[in-house]
């Protein structure tokens, strides 16, 4: 009940739209309680033999009710997909607003086709509870007072059978919502999980190829899909079973009374046309009942899909949000930075990512964070941006605790090219202002021309204004990668984080990116994350990562003497033959 409420809460900025939908229906029903006085006339002159005139005009009413019913069914569809539209909207864009809000750390712990199931098909599932159950009980409640109040005002008994029938098929199907509700989230979750699915294979779709794996995959999606469809069947067969007994009881009672009231026909006590108004009424009142029925079943995913998206929406924020506490002290100088004991696990079960970090980052200089992969770099960023917070220990920029700042104020101040950098579905300019809505596109271009992405921009199809894909599967990691360093530069921030953010770029364009990188370090705090060690000799300090603690640190040739973790990750490298 109370999910109900909350679902229905949904619905309070678009009142005129329900209320438009109420008055369609109101109209509608109108129409057809008037077609049954209508038809009731008619036959009724027939019987007593009124004139021509009287039967045609009752049967011109009749005619002109079922076709303004008809012009109202069709306007109906129109506005309730109207209304509909907006109502999914508003929802998609609360979910929206609150994973952006949630972010990475929620997101890490679940499936990403799992949620977007639910942004997708989830919201989709609300329309037939928000746009069509609602308005329509509205709709019931005032046709069929009126049209019970109207019978029980010919016919006592007969008002009380219809009215004990009406309100019986309203409430039983309630009775079956748990085990309904049961049966509807274990459909949806086969669906959820099938969707995830394909969704994977799809983005998948060449490591599979390349394994081979492609059989294996396909027969496991064969295998959950026939689950989808027994699940499907017995979703089916639960709202086939309990629709037949709402029909049942709505025949039985309209019957009942029917025949009560013929009964009370023969006795005298109802003339022929109240028997026929009733015959016609009953089977009116009932009308408005069976679509609320069926609107009913078609919410009944809705409803228990609802669960799913209040578990969202419920979902405590990972990260507290401090109120503002801006003096904007990172204006011009560039700040420096401090983690202090730091220890992190990115779940409870797992091993510490980092367990006890201490490193200081002075400002303006140029820091150097090295590793094997695994060790724990990439998570000093994602703390650094608070994507995650610390278990223990402290982050400091400019002695202030990260957490106290909000986390719009933070991350305006750090610019990073992450290892992967995702280009979003739209022209090239649009990508690259993502960095600074404002930038003019002098502005823009010279940050691509430091980049050393401008030439490759101008030589696409058309230029700044290409569309690049979802992926940017049309550019290759070396250009990609310049672009988000482009972005960087854009940006401007006082604090640089550079994720292994030359580790696919080739030899030749990653001597041109280190010129236009040094210029843009310049008077930055930097922070250089990489595995291709020939980036960071250069840096002011360089710390040494391995499995989550710190080993080493020291200038490039200070580590070198020491003959350690690091000397040993040179020698590596040297041996590849890939160092300078
Ligand atoms: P690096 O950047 O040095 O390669 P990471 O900081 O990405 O290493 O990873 C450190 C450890 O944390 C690894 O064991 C990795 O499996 C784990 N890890 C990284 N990111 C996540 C995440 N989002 N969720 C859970 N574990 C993670
Ligand atoms: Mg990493």
């Amino acid at each position: 009940m109370i999910k109900y409420m909350r679902l229905v809460r949904f619905l309070k900025n678009f009142k005129r739209d329900a209320a438009g939908k109420i008055l369609i229906g109101i109209m509608s029903v109108s129409c057809g309680f008037f077609q049954a006085f209508m038809v009731a006339g008619v036959v009724a002159a027939v019987l007593h033999n009124k004139g021509n005139e009287t039967i045609l005009s009752y049967l011109a009413g009749a005619l002109i009710s079922i076709l303004a019913r008809a012009f109202l069914s069709r306007y109906n569809e129109g506005y309730s997909k109207q209304m509909s539209a907006k109502v999914k909207g508003a929802i998609r864009t609360e979910l929206l607003d609150q994973l952006m809000k949630l972010g990475p750390a929620y997101q890490n712990t679940r499936r990403s086709g799992n949620v977007q199931s639910l942004i997708t098909d989830g919201v989709e599932s609300f329309e037939a509870f928000l746009v069509n159950y609602i308005p329509q009980t509205a709709v019931v409640f005032l046709s069929a007072t009126a049209v019970i109040c109207y019978i029980f005002s010919l016919d006592q008994t007969v008002g009380l059978m219809i009215f004990s029938s009406a309100v019986l098929s309203i409430i039983v199907p309630h009775f079956f919502m748990p085990a309904v509700s049961r049966v509807m989230i274990e459909y949806w979750q086969s669906y959820a999980h099938l969707n995830a699915q394909y969704i994977e294979a799809m983005q998948g779709m060449n490591t599979l190829k390349a394994f081979h794996a492609e059989k294996k995959t396909l027969k496991q999606l064969k295998a959950d899909s026939d689950d989808f469809a027994n699940e499907s069947i017995r979703n089916t067969g639960i709202s086939l079973a309990d629709s037949a007994l709402i029909i049942l009881l709505s025949v039985v009672g309209t019957s009942v009374s029917v025949a009560v009231a013929a009964w009370h026909t023969s006795l005298g006590m109802l003339s022929a046309q109240e028997l026929l108004i009733i015959l016609f009424l009953a089977g009116e009142c009932m009308r408005p009942l069976t679509d609320l029925n069926s609107y009913w079943h078609a919410s009944y995913l809705g409803l228990s899909v609802a669960n799913q998206l209040f578990a969202v929406l419920d979902a405590p924020m990972v990260l507290e949000q401090k109120p503002e506490k801006e003096t904007d002290h990172m204006k011009n100088i560039p700040p420096d930075i401090e983690l202090k004991e730091v220890t992190f696990r990115y779940s409870e079960e797992a091993a510490p990512a980092l367990s006890e970090i201490q490193i200081q980052i002075p400002r303006g200089k140029t820091t150097a964070i090295v590793g094997k992969s695994g060790s724990g770099k990439s998570t000093i960023v994602n703390l650094l941006l608070r994507f995650f917070d610390v278990n223990s220990g402290r982050i400091l920029i400019d002695g202030i605790d990260v957490r106290d700042f909000t986390l719009e104020y933070l991350r305006s101040k750090i610019a990073v090219v992450f290892q992967e950098t995702y280009l979003f579905y739209g022209t090239m300019e649009e990508n690259l202002r993502m960095a600074k809505p404002t930038a003019t596109m002098e502005e823009i271009i010279a940050a691509t021309k430091a980049a050393n992405v401008h030439s490759f921009i101008q030589e696409l199809p058309d230029g700044y204004q290409t569309m690049v894909g979802e992926r940017g599967a049309s550019l290759s990691g070396g250009e990609r990668q310049r672009v988000a360093i482009a972005r960087a530069i854009l940006k401007n921030a006082p604090i640089l984080i550079l994720d292994e953010a030359t580790s696919s770029v080739d030899v030749e364009s990653e001597r041109l990116i280190q010129q236009s990188l040094s210029a843009l370090m310049k008077n930055r705090t930097t922070i250089i994350i990489a595995h291709r060690l020939s980036t960071i000799a250069a840096a002011d300090r360089i710390f040494v990562l391995n499995e989550g603690r710190l080993w080493e640190q020291g200038t490039h040739g200070e580590l070198l003497e020491q003959n350690g973790e690091y000397a040993n990750l040179i020698k590596i490298q040297q041996r590849a033959g890939r160092l300078i």
